[in-house]
């Protein structure tokens, strides 16, 4: 039996027009994304959010800095920013160049302001299980499951991916909503023995093809995070065979991909909140 599909644009449809009544209300919302360097896939990414923030009536400002940038002279831009009474949200696009220690921009964002949640202090806050702005991946993916009527609790559920954008918040979510969650990675010793026990799989590895078809457990459900530009276009970390096992399972693309942007654009109106004295920020 083929899996149900689980689609992200109809649920982010219906995020993005309730932030658009959010910020209609709000008034103006300042977000502003700092892209350095010209990463093709960061300006594909660029693009999309400021489309959504745009259409959602954010004043989104699209901030573009060469790649020859200095580490200071950006950290210089992101302290204007954080004093800037006009910017609510802000976004700087990953990856760095090379040159700049990533780590030293994301801590120098103001924790409320930083609407990716990457900030030591968001993450912080996450792990300590009192979520102040998440990573936006993690919270779409937790969004779908519970459109979906994915009970979590008890269930296990296998994170294939321990990064700090994805796959560690993910595993706290999970955790939170009483999952029995294990973390796998790179150095994980058989990893079908992991994926088939999982009740819920979540994937973000970004190695196309990496759990195949037999390393689903059979009726379990999928979220496939992974996008791998390939010769055969985007595709996920999970082979789609998976669908004849799967009972759900999101779609690459269409299905993780635009609750990412809708549930960004929550966290910006979240910031807004923050800054208005709204909503109390923990920090
Ligand atoms: P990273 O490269 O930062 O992390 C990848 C993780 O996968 C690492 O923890 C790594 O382990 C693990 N991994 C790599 N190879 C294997 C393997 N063979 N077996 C088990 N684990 C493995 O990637 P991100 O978390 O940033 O992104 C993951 C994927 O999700 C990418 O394809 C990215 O494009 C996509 N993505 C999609 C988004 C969306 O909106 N749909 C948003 C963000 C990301 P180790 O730590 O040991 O190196």
């Amino acid at each position: 039996m083929a899996a149900t599909l689980m689609r992200g644009k109809p649920l982010a449809d219906r995020i993005r027009a309730r932030v658009a009544d959010e910020v209609a209300a709000i008034g103006h919302i300042g977000l502003v994304t700092v892209l350095v360097g010209d990463d093709p896939a960061s300006e594909v990414y660029i693009r999309l959010k400021h489309k959504a923030a745009t259409e959602a009536g954010f004043e989104a400002v699209d901030l573009r800095l060469s790649a020859e940038t200095t580490e200071e002279a950006l950290l210089t831009r992101v302290a204007e920013l954080n004093a800037s009474d006009d910017v609510d949200a802000i976004l700087v696009q990953l990856p760095l160049p090379g040159h700049i220690d990533e780590e030293k921009v994301i801590r120098a964002v103001t924790p409320a302001k930083d609407v990716d949640g990457f900030h030591p202090l968001n993450a912080g806050e996450l792990y300590l299980g009192r979520p102040a702005l998440v990573p936006a991946t993690p919270r779409g993916v937790m969004a779908l499951l519970e459109k979906h009527g994915v009970h979590l609790e008890g269930a296990p559920a296998v994170m294939v991916g321990r990064s700090d954008i994805v796959g560690k918040p993910m595993a706290h979510l999970l955790l939170q909503a009483n999952a029995t969650v294990t973390i796998c990675h790179s150095r994980t010793r058989n990893l079908a023995e992991h994926t088939l026990a999982a009740e819920v799989l979540i994937v973000a590895a970004g190695r196309a093809g990496l759990v195949s078809a037999e390393m689903v457990r059979e009726g379990g459900i999928v979220v496939d995070v992974g996008m791998n530009r390939t010769d055969d276009g985007l595709v996920g970390d999970v082979d789609p065979a998976a669908l004849e096992r799967a009972s759900l399972m999101t779609p690459v693309p269409g299905g993780v991909g635009p609750m990412t942007i809708a549930c960004l654009l929550e966290n910006a109106v979240r910031c807004a909140r923050y800054r208005r004295k709204e909503l109390d920020y923990p920090g």
